[in-house]
């Protein structure tokens, strides 16, 4: 069976970085797709021997700050209700921040399966970043390098039993 996947989080995490290396260059066309705009990105994603879709949320990288959390909640929504899980990536250099806190909310509301991935983990910088993202309560974060191709074993396990 196959299943739809939408990466969310607050711009500048590396959410498409990991669109990217998921997807290679099976990027669709959703240009023709009613419903998808320029906003949502849709791909057809390979991990192991697990095919599916996956939704990049984007769109918010230059908006300016007054606008950026409505915007930000309803695109979030969208991809949300489009998708089977989601997964929910903060930056795990930077540690947590109130915008992180506000998707946060939105996926604990919204959507039936959340995994969570702290990105941009490779190096030592990032160890207080992953134990912070414990406290979000969406579960084990996956320690992740979406630049560097790490963690994709663990997305993969959690990934598998939800397939
Ligand atoms: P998005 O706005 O969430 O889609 O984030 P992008 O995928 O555009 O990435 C934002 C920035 O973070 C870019 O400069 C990426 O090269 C960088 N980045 C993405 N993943 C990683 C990572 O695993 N480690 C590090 N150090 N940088 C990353
Ligand atoms: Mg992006």
């Amino acid at each position: 069976m196959s299943f739809t996947l939408a990466i969310v989080g607050r711009p500048n995490v590396g959410k498409s970085t990991l669109f990217n290396r998921l997807v290679g260059q099976r990027l669709a066309l959703v240009d023709n797709q009613p419903g998808v705009t320029r906003d949502l990105r849709e791909g057809a994603a390979r991990l192991g021997d697990l095919r599916f879709t996956v939704i990049d949320t984007a769109g918010l990288e230059n908006v300016t700050d007054d606008s950026l959390q409505g915007r930000m909640r309803r695109l979030t929504e969208r991809a949300v209700d489009m998708a089977d899980i989601c997964l929910f990536m903060i930056d795990a250099r930077t540690g947590l921040t109130a915008t992180d806190q506000v998707f946060a909310d939105i996926l604990r509301k919204r959507s039936a399966h959340v995994i969570l991935a702290a990105n941009k983990a490779e190096g030592a910088a990032a160890d207080a970043g992953v134990l912070e993202a414990y406290s979000l309560g969406l579960g084990e974060p996956i320690r992740m390098s979406a630049e560097h191709g790490e963690g994709l074993n663990d997305l993969y396990a959690q990934l598998m039993p939800l397939a």
